[in-house]
């Protein structure tokens, strides 16, 4: 059973890798949708304006805050990266560690959601770089001494495991959480979380402690992520609050920050990993690695 369990963190630890940036999906909103060339003045009717996400009146984030780092394949971690780490006191028999500015919002959500009656557990804070190196070069040893070449090793490697640095976790502002009863029955993190009390309570309290689905499931095809309930990324109360609102994940919120246009996704656009273009062979895998729950994990 221990073993199973050591198994599971590893597998949620590799679950939670990385991502890349946003693929500004509504820029694929087809304008080329033909129309008769002689009927120009007759049919007048005017095609109709993709509909874009805007900000609330008078909010204007401030994207040099280390609340709002984004950090996935595209937006690596600085190399001069520091970061001050406290344990969480809060079921603390998890023994994990965030970023200590972000330590009293965690002990809080914890402590409120055990009131509740839903009492958390995390499987995966703080990474620090070596552990993730770590990770991900034994995955190539093993890969290599199963026969692969080293190329195809590190191929391979770089589709389950995120590059050290581009991973959410390296941050120290992002915890996965389920509970443990949930945990008791399920032997890696999947989808079927979503369907717990404590889930329920995350979506609709998370953001008053500052945090945010980080990757939602109508947001696959941006996040290049597979859907997680389970990981929740700290950006502030004010941010969180708008992120929620407005149904957007963290890339679309840099993008209307920066004021690029980001558009009311159809329904298309909310399949996993849709639009895509082969962007990203890494984002690939790891949309089809999606149909299957157990290795989505
Ligand atoms: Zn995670």
């Amino acid at each position: 059973m221990f073993l199973r369990k050591i198994t599971a963190v590893l597998l949620a630890v590799l679950i939670c890798a990385g991502g890349t940036s946003c693929s500004q999906i509504g820029g694929f909103f087809s304008e080329s949708s033909s129309e008769p060339e002689s009927s120009v003045e007759e049919s007048s009717e005017p095609e109709p304006e993709p509909e874009t996400i805007q900000f609330p009146e008078g909010y204007s984030p401030d994207l040099t805050s280390w609340e709002l780092t984004l950090v996935n394949s595209t937006h690596k971690l600085p190399d001069d990266f520091e970061i001050e780490l406290s344990d969480v006191t809060v079921d603390a028999n998890t023994g994990m560690r965030v970023d200590s500015r972000i330590i009293e919002q965690v002990n809080a959500m914890l402590a409120d959601c055990r009131s509740y009656g839903c009492p958390l557990y995390i499987t995966s804070s703080y990474r620090s770089l070596s552990f993730q190196q770590g990770l991900f070069n034994y995955n190539v040893e093993q890969l290599v001494a199963a026969g692969m070449t080293e190329t195809e090793a590190l191929e391979e490697t770089r589709r389950n495991i995120a590059t050290p640095g581009t991973s959410d976790h390296n941050l120290g502002l992002a915890i996965d959480v389920v509970t443990g009863d949930w945990y008791m029955y399920h032997d890696d993190l999947n989808e079927s979380f979503e369907e717990t009390p404590a889930f329920a309570w995350l979506s609709e309290h998370a953001w008053e402690y500052g945090f945010i689905l980080r990757y939602p499931k109508d947001k696959q095809s941006i996040t290049k992520i597979n859907y997680e309930p389970w990981h929740y990324r700290y950006v502030g109360v004010e941010n969180a609050k708008v992120i929620k609102d407005l149904g957007i994940c963290l890339e679309e919120f840099w993008d209307i920050a920066e004021g690029k246009p980001v558009y009311v996704q159809t329904e298309e656009d909310k399949k996993p990993f849709s639009n895509l273009g082969g962007e990203s062979s890494q984002a690939e895998s790891e949309g089809s690695e999606s149909a299957e729950p157990e290795s989505a994990a």
